[in-house]
């Protein structure tokens, strides 16, 4: 369906979780309190919200976190989403942990989209920004997933300036010889946590001038797969693409088409907001499909321009 000011709004965000297996420095503090359990929408109640979804006319479903591939189920539930009719694509969001042990089932089951984060190629860094991941399985993931035809591969950076930023280049030439776009994530430097020192934001324009300086880019042209807000260019004769994204910036809600609906059963029309309306009251009191598709409509149609300034939020609650 259209919002307000005419923005195609087609891709939902169901985050399954809020716990994960990783503690990023940029996303959770080290000691977190994950929600108890019976908090999070049931796979049934978040099919009921897809089902609802597709008569507003959306069509492309990511599944994300937290770490979605930790949640019991998880598998079955986007097997039942690839199903429904209508659906057009089904994607993944994860962190790599346990992406091996599922990828071919995720295959089997017709995820055709897998993003991917990998922050760092050194393994003392990877395990000190993600604190405590395992750098060999999520890289093995990684060339498994980009090897394999049936999906299309998203690594995602988030750049960290004095962290990780020396190492844009060679993330940048991961898309040489692999069949995967690599993209760069602009660190929003927000959160409510006290202990993640404040890390400096490396724009995007700083990232592709380093690029420029050591490749030969070229544009990069939009696939069938991009949903999302990037923008790409490609190292001449690269097999992949690099893509910036902007996750603050005037043309990321330009270009916005996204709904988020969180573990616990809120509808979040923006990732920067803190306004959301709460469908896990409706879906748990009788509320009728009738109520909860007039909720959606409306909450969709009144969808924010932009964000309007930084708030405090984690992003592992509302799902990146
Ligand atoms: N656990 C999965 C993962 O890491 O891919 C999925 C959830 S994670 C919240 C989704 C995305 O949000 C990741 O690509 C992560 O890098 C990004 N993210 C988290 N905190 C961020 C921040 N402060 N700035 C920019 N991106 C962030
Ligand atoms: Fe976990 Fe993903 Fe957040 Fe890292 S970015 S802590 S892997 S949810």
């Amino acid at each position: 369906m259209l919002d307000r000011f005419g923005r195609r709004i087609h891709n939902l965000r169901i985050s399954v979780t809020d716990r994960c297996n990783y503690r990023c420095l940029y996303c959770m503090p080290e000691k977190v309190r994950f929600r108890p359990s019976p908090e999070n929408l049931t796979f049934d109640e978040m099919l009921r919200m897809v089902r609802l979804s597709l008569r507003l006319g959306f069509t492309d479903f990511r599944v994300t976190g937290g770490e979605p591939l930790l949640r019991p189920g998880v598998l079955g539930f986007l097997e039942d989403l690839v199903k429904l009719e209508g659906v057009r694509r089904v994607a993944i969001t994860t962190n790599g942990h346990l992406l091996g042990r599922h990828l071919e089932d995720l295959g089997r089951i017709g995820v055709r989209s897998i993003n991917l984060s990998v922050d760092s190629l050194r393994p003392d860094r990877f395990r000190e920004l993600s604190r405590g991941g395992d750098p060999a399985v999520v890289w093995d993931a990684m060339e498994r997933a980009a090897a394999d035809p049936r999906f299309s591969l998203k690594v995602n950076a988030v750049v960290l300036g004095g962290m990780n930023d020396d190492e844009i280049e060679d993330l940048a030439a991961l898309t040489l010889a692999r069949d995967l776009d690599v993209r760069f994530i602009e660190y929003m430097p927000f959160g409510y946590w006290e202990e993640a020192a404040p890390r400096q934001l490396v724009p995007a324009s700083e990232i592709l001038r380093r690029l420029r300086a050591r490749f030969d880019l070229e544009p990069g042209e939009s696939g069938e797969m991009d949903t999302g807000p990037a923008e790409y260019v490609r190292i001449r004769g690269a097999r992949g693409r690099i893509g910036l994204i902007q996750p603050v910036s005037d043309k990321f809600c330009r270009d916005c088409n996204r709904m988020r609906l969180t573990a616990d059963g809120r509808l979040k029309a923006c990732l920067l907001i803190e306004e959301y309306r709460d469908v896990k009251g409706l879906l748990r009191n009788g509320g009728s499909d009738e109520d909860l598709l007039s909720l959606f409509g409306a909450e969709t149609f009144g969808k924010p321009e932009k964000h309007r300034n930084y708030r405090m939020f984690s992003m592992n609650e509302t799902g990146g």
